[in-house]
């Protein structure tokens, strides 16, 4: 089966941003053969972080997890190539670091830091939908 070229959205979140580890998580996008289309620094604003989020609200992690995202810069990006929402998803790694392959974004750099689960490095869309709508969120003009 040929995946098809396809866009998603990566956040590199606050944590990994004041961490230092942008550029090594570029790295690794880069290293795997996406190509990186669009990026950009900022400091999330609430209200569209409570769009990109929409599926959580009401969750007891959506309140922490809109404040910490909202704490300060993140990295944006759009990345293109074959099959690259599950492929970032697989670089990812889980959710929670903890359990995150060895090998994965999260596997190797991130840690539980007790409850804060969401403090998990990086966001990537989970479908073309997904990857769509939040494109549409951040890079409007895209
Ligand atoms: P993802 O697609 O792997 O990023 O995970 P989800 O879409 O399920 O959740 C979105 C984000 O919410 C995650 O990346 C975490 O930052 C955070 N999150 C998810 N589940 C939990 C949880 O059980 N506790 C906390 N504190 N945060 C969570
Ligand atoms: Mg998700």
């Amino acid at each position: 089966m040929t995946e098809q070229i396809e866009r998603s959205l990566v956040i590199v979140k606050p944590d990994g941003y004041r961490r230092g580890l942008t550029g090594e998580v570029l790295r690794r996008i880069e290293a795997k053969g996406y190509t990186l289309v669009a990026l950009q620094v900022m400091t999330p604003d609430r209200e569209r972080l409570a769009q990109h989020y929409a599926e959580h609200e009401g969750k007891p992690f959506y309140e922490p997890l809109v404040e910490f995202m909202s704490s300060g810069p993140a990295t944006f990006a759009i990345i293109e190539g074959q099959g690259c929402i599950p492929g970032f998803r697989s670089l990812a790694g889980a959710t929670n670091p903890t359990e995150a392959a060895p090998g994965s974004i999260r596997g190797d750099l991130g840690r539980d830091w007790g409850l804060k689960v969401q403090q998990n490095i990086v966001h990537g869309s989970d479908s073309p939908e997904s990857a769509a709508r939040e494109i549409g969120i951040w890079f409007p003009e895209a």
